[in-house]
């Protein structure tokens, strides 16, 4: 193989993944079909140890011989090439691998015995660099004792320690970002599990004041009207502290998606009575955006589902009816269609382009701009996640100006 092709063939492997374990494997495989007898890969550690990746070999038959050399890591206190090309960031080539240099690289009698009976020769040693740092070593050789590598090897092969050093360094800070994402998702699904505890009870205690003073008429005082000035103080409560139960409860069910914990709990439940009660509750919500509602139900659509969960889709698509509805009239309606339940909320508001309907189900994506209509951009993206772990489907027909509807279906049984 050539050069030019030896290093194009390279590059193409070290950006077919981001697992760089397999990556260097396959790098190392490619070093010895093309190149060399014998190729190690080692990786600078944090703590400045390093780590043996990959050790193969040409001859198949001593592949078991050379996997020994895993016992063998480099140790900081020897006089190791590999130590040596680690800390001086250079490359090394070590043209004939003479009694003395082999007694000196390895003192420890097995790796001794190992490097003497693969009969490795000719070495060299080149740093895998990536953004000015070391991060490891390339260390190839060849068994053949008339052959000696040259210069224009060691430039090929740092070349190639250049390459894998960048795919390396990508691949970690990949992981570690991944690893920072999911950090964040679990302190998210904690953060909004613990404000939603309080905030439930809060709104508890505020419907159940609201009830005693809307049954109490004696607390009626003609002259400024007070009894009516407090329940409607207590309403716009009860609609705020609503809205931030939506708002926590689609941060913490978006962090279970990303952490792969929205866990079903479901349970025989009547889809009528889930849409009623949420209708029921968001009679203020309605009142204050001025809508006309109409809301049509089968008698008893029963299935297995997560009634909290149904409960939250129904609340987001209603909720979005009411933002985006134009104060045009919504309708909800709940039926069995077949072996399925159905609930459609249509509206006749703005309307979603064609264009970003492809992309309103998915995280963080809008279709509208935040200083006209607020919003996360989560809501949907949950809703869809509900409805497909309970192996349904959601969908929706919308044209801009005159409206959408979303449809949800829902097996019986799950
Ligand atoms: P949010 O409403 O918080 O932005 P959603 O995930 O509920 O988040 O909705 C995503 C986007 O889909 C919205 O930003 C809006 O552009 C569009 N959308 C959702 N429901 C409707 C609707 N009923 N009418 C028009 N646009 C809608």
């Amino acid at each position: 193989m050539k050069n030019l092709q030896f290093l194009s063939e390279a590059s193409k492997i070290l950006s077919s993944s981001l697992d760089y374990n397999t990556t260097l494997d396959s790098i190392a495989d490619l070093v010895v079909t093309n190149i060399a007898d014998f190729c190690i890969i080692d990786l600078l550690k944090e703590a400045g140890e390093i780590d043996r990746v990959t050790v193969k070999v040409a001859d198949p038959k001593k592949q078991k011989l050379a996997q020994r050399m895993f016992n063998y890591p480099p140790d900081p206190k020897n006089k190791d090439a590999i130590y040596d090309t680690a800390r001086r960031g250079r490359p090394i080539l070590i043209v004939k691998a003479t009694r003395e240099w082999i007694n000196n690289v390895s003192r420890i009698p097995g790796e001794h015995e190992v490097i003497r009976k693969l009969g490795l020769n000719s070495h060299i040693f080149v740093p895998l660099k990536s953004r000015g740092k070391v991060i490891g070593v390339l260390t190839i050789a060849s068994s053949n004792k008339d052959f000696s590598y040259s210069r224009s090897d060691v430039v090929l092969v740092g070349e190639l320690g250049a390459r894998a050093g960048i795919a390396v360094d990508n691949a970690r800070l990949y992981s570690e970002a991944q690893e920072a994402v999911r950090a964040r998702d679990e302190f998210l699904s904690i953060a909004s599990h613990e404000l939603k505890t309080p905030l439930t009870s809060i709104l508890l205690q505020l419907q159940t004041v609201l009830q005693k003073i809307r049954n109490n008429k004696s607390l009626y005082v003609k002259k400024d009207n007070y009894r009516s000035n407090i329940i409607s103080m207590l309403e716009s409560t009860e609609y705020q502290s609503k809205r931030l139960a939506k708002l926590i409860n689609d941060l913490l069910n978006i962090s279970l998606v990303s952490i792969g914990r929205l866990e079903l709990q479901p349970e025989r439940v009547n889809l009528s009575n889930i849409v009623e009660d949420v209708i029921r509750n968001s009679e203020i919500q309605f009142k204050n955006a001025g809508y006309k509602i109409h809301v049509k139900t089968d008698k008893e659509i029963i299935g297995r589902w997560d009634k909290v969960r149904i409960e939250q889709v129904i609340i987001n698509l209603v909720s979005n009816a009411i933002k985006y509805g134009n104060k045009k009239p919504i309708d909800i309606i709940a039926r069995k269609k077949n072996n399925h339940a159905e609930l459609i909320v249509k509206d006749r508001g703005i309307g979603i382009s064609s264009t970003h309907q492809k992309h309103i189900f998915e995280r963080f994506k809008r279709a509208v701009s935040g200083v006209e209509y607020r919003g996360l951009g989560v809501g949907l993206y949950i809703s869809k996640q509900i409805i497909e772990t309970h192996k349904g489907k959601i969908e929706l027909k919308s044209s801009i100006g005159k409206g959408s509807t979303f449809t949800v279906k829902l097996p019986l049984k799950i």
